[in-house]
């Protein structure tokens, strides 16, 4: 009965084995200091491919989904704020 002994062992350590590992995995998945790493804060997500417009009041760039649109004698402009597309409107 030696070897269905030694069978029982490998069982043993094979199940403790894979039992790590899944909880390794676990943890890995589950951990939230894992997730904020793999994140660059303060950095916005960049956007693919998206057209940059310039802002005529104030001259800066902005990407087309987040610039306020305002459009004058069938033109249309884009702005950084609605700020800036006010001081645009009433300069004229
Ligand atoms: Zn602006």
């Amino acid at each position: 009965m030696v070897e269905r002994g030694r069978f029982v062992i490998i069982r043993l350590i094979l199940a403790v084995i894979i039992f790590y590992l899944v909880y390794r995995l676990a943890q890995e998945v589950f951990s939230p200091k894992g997730r904020v790493q793999r994140e660059y804060p303060g950095t916005p997500a960049p956007s693919h491919g998206e057209d940059l417009v310039r802002d005529p009041c104030c001259g800066v760039y902005i990407p087309v989904s987040q610039a306020e649109r305002l459009e004058l004698q069938g033109e249309m402009h884009y702005f950084c704020s609605r700020e800036c597309m006010e001081k645009y409107r009433t300069r004229g």
